[in-house]
Formats: C-alpha cells, structure tokens, sequence
C-alpha cells in the first residue's frame, strides 16, 4: 500500500543551500488510521500515560531489530553502537522527546507504518470497537488493546519522527496533527537534529497535557515498564 500523495506543500527552501531540498510531501491517511485517529483525540480515555509504554514498547522493538541484524551484518551498528532509549522532558515548553537508536525507518516505511494499519493489535481493536458499539465501549478498548503509536495523540495535538534507516542515506520527518486526516513527510535538514541511526519522536503536548513533561512524572512511569525491556532508559532535563 502507498499512502495517496496528493499535493505537495511548498516548504521554505534555505537561500544559503546549494540545491534545496525537495518540498514536504503530503500523504491522506488510510481511512481505518483516520477514524483510529479521532477516536483516540476525542475519547475521555483517562489513562493517557499508556502513550509512553506504547512508545517505548516501539523504541524496544527498534533496537531488538536492530541487534538482531547486527549479528550477521556488523556494518549496521558501526556508526552509533550504544543501544539506548532517551527521554527528554522539556518541562517549559510542554514538549517530551523519545530517541532510540534501533532500527529506524526509511521513507517508504515511514508511509507504510505510520500511515495505515499495519498492527494486528489495531486491526483487532477496531474490530472490538465495531463489535462493541453500545456503551461508548471505546475507554475500555484502547486500555485492552493498545493502540500504538498512535497513541501519542492522547497527550500530543503534534507529533514528529525524525528517523534515519541504515538502509538509507538521507533522515526523514514525519509530522502529524491530532486533528488533520494528513500527514507530512520531508528530509531533516537541521543539522543539529542528525542522528547517525534511529527514531526521535517529539511530541508537543495538549495546553492540559503538559504536566506529561514532567523528568518526575516520567522517571515513575518508566520505572513500571521498563522491566520489560532490556535496554537501557534514561530520561534527562535541562539544568534548571
Ligand atoms: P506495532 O508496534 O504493534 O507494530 P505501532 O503502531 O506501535 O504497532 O507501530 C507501528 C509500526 O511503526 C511498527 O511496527 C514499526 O514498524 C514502526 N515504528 C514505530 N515506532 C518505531 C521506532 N521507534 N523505530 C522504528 N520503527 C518504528
Ligand atoms: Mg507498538
């Protein structure tokens, strides 16, 4: 499946580069992510941490690949070889950042995971969802099934994924918004945000989520879930 590309949106193009890179590309969602998407941004779901156990669980997959192929393929992991998971909690700006160094994703990967289905585990909770209509049964469903990566729009009306496959040379963006029925995606050009391998998701929190960018609040919450995952997790601040 491609995701429908059906515009392209000018990006601004940095007069000091020699050849600007192409434009952010627009994609539709699959039209399951869509209603998945709003169920998710409109539920009364309390529960709203469970995003980071999902992103987590995601940023572990990552590096188990990514170990995994290392062994017959050493050349993988040369250019960055710690395996980690980081935290960033900017407290100030109500901004959390997730960054492992697993596997990545390439651009065409980036369309085919973050854009439709591809998760059992959704599949199955949007068919629980259609077998449960009655009751607004939906609270129940999202803390049974999980609902992966999208379930950073509990807490996040933005998100971006900046990510860098060994199976490509160039860094990719994806950003989405909790209320759109499209995503983008565009080279990362920022040279400061370059990793050499890997996944950086940013997530720009909702004006009464904001307390989720809290080291703290975090620390306590990884404590629960990072018993399942054997790499290490280290959540950081800015000096205050
Ligand atoms: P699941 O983890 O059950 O497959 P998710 O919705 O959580 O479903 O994630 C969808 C897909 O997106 C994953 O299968 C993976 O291919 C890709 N993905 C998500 N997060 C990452 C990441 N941090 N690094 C690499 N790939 C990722
Ligand atoms: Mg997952």
């Amino acid at each position: 499946f491609m995701g429908h590309r059906y515009e392209s949106s000018a990006a601004a193009s940095d007069s000091a580069s020699q050849s600007p890179p192409p434009p952010a590309e627009k994609f539709e969602y699959q039209a399951e992510v869509s209603r998945l998407m709003d169920l998710i941004v409109n539920s009364l779901y309390s529960n709203k941490e469970v995003f980071l156990r999902e992103l987590i669980s995601n940023a572990s997959d990552a590096l188990d690949k990514l170990r995994y192929l290392s062994v017959t393929n050493p050349e993988l992991s040369k250019d960055a070889a710690d395996l980690d998971i980081r935290i960033y909690a900017d407290k100030e700006n109500g901004v959390i950042t997730l960054t492992d160094s697993g596997i990545g994703m390439t651009r065409q990967e980036l369309v085919d995971c973050l854009g439709t289905i591809a998760q059992s585990g959704t599949a199955k909770f949007l068919k629980a969802l259609k077998d449960n209509k009655d009751a607004g049964g939906d609270n129940n469903l999202i803390g049974q099934f999980g609902v992966g990566f999208y379930s950073a729009f509990l807490v996040a009306d933005r998100v971006t994924v900046s990510t860098k496959s060994p199976k490509s040379d160039k860094q990719y963006v994806w950003e989405g918004e909790a209320d759109s029925s499209s995503y983008t995606i565009k080279e990362e050009t920022d040279p400061q945000l370059i990793i050499p391998r890997g996944t950086r998701i940013t997530l720009h929190l909702k004006r009464d989520d904001k307390g989720f960018a809290d080291p703290e609040r975090i620390q306590k919450l990884v404590k629960n879930y990072s018993q399942f995952v054997s790499f290490p997790i280290y959540t950081w601040q800015e000096k205050g």
